[in-house]
């Protein structure tokens, strides 16, 4: 008899692949076991094992694989059952959902570049494989698992590397320049002959001499008596007051043992005072959601900010860990994960686990295995989007907070899966619950509880009935006409400024976009800078000096004179963050201004240095992005100022005024909290337009009302699920026949509406031409139909020679 596995590789290619095993081999390999492949020419690859059978494959001679990865397998088959339904329901392959589901250290392929870990110079505890490679990591800076190839003289390396990365001796390229922290802490003992009573007084006669070794001797014993429990070196050195260099001394006269356990890279510790109840409000809504939970799988909890949807979570969360189910928390941003790892472990202490992109390799591998283990300390886990890829087996709760958040829906690279939609399926596969929470749920949650597919619970009151904040408008046009402006700022935001510094108060001020100014212009000749590469005008940096491209990265020298006409008479139009904080600095220049976006919060701790430093009123005034938006609670802020509302709503997107009423509604949100109530000033052009007018009046129903009624008029979600198309290539012309050719065909054979196609408002980026092509789907229309229809106009598509080189992208329920 023959023996197969079918396996997933982790790239975009639309099928599986069979390899042949050895009967053995068949009976030791599980479903959900990683194994190593040879794929291509000389390329092996980290593929997951998903069949087992008899079935050798019609269209080629299956190649054997190089060697098993795992002893027992480190995904399940709902896992596997799920990202089938992604790739399905996305239309992309499982190999790019496998390729966003694993962290990068468990997918190796021989194209990955390791490098030496800064932190390992001890070679002690490397067995004799990984020190060739240790010892080959001090002559180059990096090597490719093709090296480690050929130092180590056999082709199953990954292994070796596998084990190198548990011990932290490695790192992959990627890691760079993330700071490492020690995974083994140092451990001492005394041997076990020296332990009995007659040995003893032994012990101590080698010690006599030496007084602080002694000293360090009677600590030991006296730190065993109280502890009972493995003593770390620092545990010892802390408690004696001794020196490292003692010990190394007791070390080697053999009366301590060295040795080292694995630590947790991430520990939490929990607090006694972080237990609370529920408000009467809260309490209701909580009986509600469980009481809607016996009819509906999916629940909306609308609470306006700050009403405490994070302690009826909590709660909630509780009573599924009694149950010792499994609790999934998702967030749309990292930024948030800082202050409800703060509150949820103050809570829950170890039992929680923290998964996103900012975290090591490591980090990551070390959660997926404690799910793998269904390990008690990770049985609440906070993540982003992808902690949905993790292996549980007992889910009994989901929670989606701040659920209408766009960054849910990823858009590059495939899955474009929306995290929301994607986690309803999940728990359906666990029988578990969703509850969705926000203050302004996105219109087609909103929409599901008005047909009665998911439950909705409201909750209108503030925790401690701290009044929700009052908005005021100023209108832009009317201050500039009567020269009530400094800079950027009105005269009655001025005086509120002040008024709230003066009582010691902070203040949140918002403008959506980074950078000094949107862009430079020449006065004579009216020249902008653009990107070479890309169809945008150059962002203007003044604290580096430099003109930017946000698509591309692209910078330059801030110019000293215009590059068309020579002249030195530059402006700069529209305005940023940055400029902002330099106008605040001349306004206020006592006080201390911070700054948020995307420019201050890079590396690993950025966020939570920001954070910290206005909690702990460090900043009087922080200056932000969308990024401060969110669910971010600051105790001593009572004033929020709206640098300018009308980009929000100049948006070429259906769901601009949707986007733009969540955003004020949050920014709003901001101020005033615990007893102080907050006063919020939205500068703008369009005082009376309705979304703006909604905002003032925090009536999400009319919001709601208004938005369906148009999204049902032009045709747009909840009333259809759009497929958006893009293709993109450097040559113009080809591009524009191409697209128009995928367009007549998607019109001929699906016959409902497809729009396009279209040139995007920025139509080149990189230097490659864009068109987009809308599909959008009747929700009566049979959807996986439409999509096989799709898929196969695609495919004759690439069939053509000549536009196999135009790269085709699908986004399913663009957003
Ligand atoms: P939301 O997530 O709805 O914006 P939060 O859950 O963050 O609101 O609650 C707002 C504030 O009220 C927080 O500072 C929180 O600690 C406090 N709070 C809410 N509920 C309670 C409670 N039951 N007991 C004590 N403090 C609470
Ligand atoms: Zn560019
Ligand atoms: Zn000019």
């Amino acid at each position: 008899m023959l023996y197969f596995v079918e396996v997933v590789l982790p790239l975009a290619v639309p099928k599986n692949f069979t390899y042949q095993i050895s009967e053995t081999e068949f009976h030791y390999i599980q479903i959900g076991m990683r194994v190593a492949v040879p794929f291509g020419k000389s390329k092996i690859y980290t593929a997951l094992v998903i069949t087992k059978h008899h079935n050798p494959p019609q269209l080629y001679q299956a190649k054997e694989i190089h060697q098993i990865l795992d002893e027992k397998p480190i995904v399940n088959e709902t896992q596997i059952a799920h990202w089938q339904w992604i790739a399905s329901y996305y239309m992309c392959s499982l190999g790019e959902v496998f390729r966003a589901a694993l962290p990068t250290g468990y997918i190796l392929e021989s194209e990955t570049i390791v490098t030496a870990s800064k932190n390992q110079t001890e070679t002690n505890g490397l067995q004799d494989d990984e020190f060739l490679i240790f010892e080959a990591l001090q002559q180059q800076s990096s090597i490719s698992i093709q090296d480690v190839v050929k130092i180590l003289g056999k082709k199953t390396v990954l292994p070796v590397i596998n084990r190198m990365l548990a011990k932290g001796a490695l790192e992959l390229q990627e890691e760079i320049n993330e700071q490492y922290k020690p995974k083994l802490m140092r451990y001492i003992k005394m041997p076990e002959h020296l332990l009995q009573p007659e040995a003893l007084t032994q012990v101590l006669a080698m010690v006599t001499k030496a007084k602080k070794q002694h000293e360090l001797v009677l600590k030991y014993f006296q730190l065993q008596a109280q502890h009972k429990k493995p003593i770390s070196v620092k545990h010892l050195l802390d408690f004696s007051g001794s020196a490292a260099a003692i010990v190394k001394a007791l070390v080697e006269k053999e009366i301590f043992e060295e040795y080292y356990l694995h630590q947790d890279r991430v520990v939490f510790e929990k607090k006694n005072d972080a237990d609370f109840t529920l408000s009467e409000h809260q309490q209701t809504a909580f009986d509600a959601i469980q009481t809607n939970f016996n009819s509906n799988d999916v629940c909306l909890l609308h609470g306006v900010t700050a009403s405490g949807k994070t302690e009826i979570y909590i709660k909630l969360m509780e009573q599924y860990l009694h149950q010792d189910k499994q609790v999934l928390f998702l967030l749309p941003e990292i930024a948030l994960t800082f202050q409800l790892v703060q509150r949820l472990t103050a809570y829950f202490g170890n039992q929680v686990a923290v998964f996103h992109s900012k975290y090591t390799n490591n980090e990551r591998i070390e959660v997926w295995n404690q799910l793998v283990a269904n390990s008690e300390k990770a049985k609440i886990v906070i993540g982003v989007r992808s902690a949905l890829f993790l292996p549980f087996s007992n889910l009994g709760l989901l929670v989606i907070d701040e659920e209408h958040e766009a960054t849910f829906k990823q858009q590059d690279p495939a899955p474009r899966y929306h995290a929301r939609d994607a986690a309803v399926v999940l728990a359906k596969m666990h029988q578990a619950k969703v509850l969705l929470g926000s203050a302004t749920p996105s219109l087609e949650t909103y929409y599901n509880t008005k047909n009665g597919k998911y439950g909705l619970v409201t909750l209108k009151e503030r925790f401690g009935n701290v009044v929700l904040p009052e908005i005021e408008l100023v209108d832009l046009k009317d201050c500039y006409f009567r020269k009530r402006m400094s800079g950027h700022f009105s005269d009655t935001l001025l005086k509120e400024i002040t008024e709230t510094l003066a009582l010691g108060e902070q203040v949140i001020l918002f403008q959506n976009r980074r950078g000094y100014s949107s862009y430079v212009e020449c006065i004579p000749c009216g020249h902008v800078p653009h990107c070479p590469s890309c169809d945008v005008s150059l962002t203007y940096h003044k604290f580096k000096n430099q003109l930017r491209c946000h698509y591309c990265g692209y910078s330059i020298a801030n110019p000293t004179h215009c590059h068309s006409c020579q002249s030195v008479d530059l402006t700069t139009k529209g305005f940023g963050t940055e400029q902002i904080e330099l106008e605040l600095k001349t306004l206020f220049p006592e006080k201390k201004i911070g700054r948020m976006d995307q420019d201050t919060t890079r590396g690993k701790f950025g966020y939570e240095k920001i954070i910290d430093a206005f909690k702990n009123q460090e900043y009087d005034i922080l200056v932000g992005t969308q990024m401060l938006a969110k669910g971010l609670h600051f105790d001593n802020v009572t004033l929020v100022g709206v640098m300018n509302a009308d980009n929000l709503l100049n948006q070429p997107h259906f769901r601009a005024y949707e986007r733009a009423f969540q955003m004020l509604t949050q920014v709003a949100g901001r101020a005033g909290r615990k007893a102080k109530k907050g006063k919020v000033i939205i500068q703008t052009y369009n005082p009376y337009h309705n979304t703006i007018q909604q905002v003032v009046s925090n009536d999400y129903l009319a919001m709601f009302k208004e938005q369906l009624y148009e999204r049902q008029n032009f045709n747009y979600p909840p009333f259809c699920r759009i497929i958006r198309i893009t293709v993109k290539h450097r040559d113009f012309e080809k591009l524009k026949e191409g697209a128009m050719w995928l367009y007549n065909v998607l019109q001929q054979q699906l016959q409902i509406p497809v729009l396009g196609p279209e040139e995007p408002a920025i139509n080149r980026i990189r230097n490659e031409y864009i068109r987009t092509i809308l599909i959008k789907i009747p929700t009566t229309a049979n959807l996986g139909q439409k999509k096989q229809v799709v898929a196969k106009c695609l495919s004759s598509f690439e069939a053509i020679a000549a536009y196999r080189s135009i790269k085709v992208t699908l986004n399913v329920d663009y957003s």
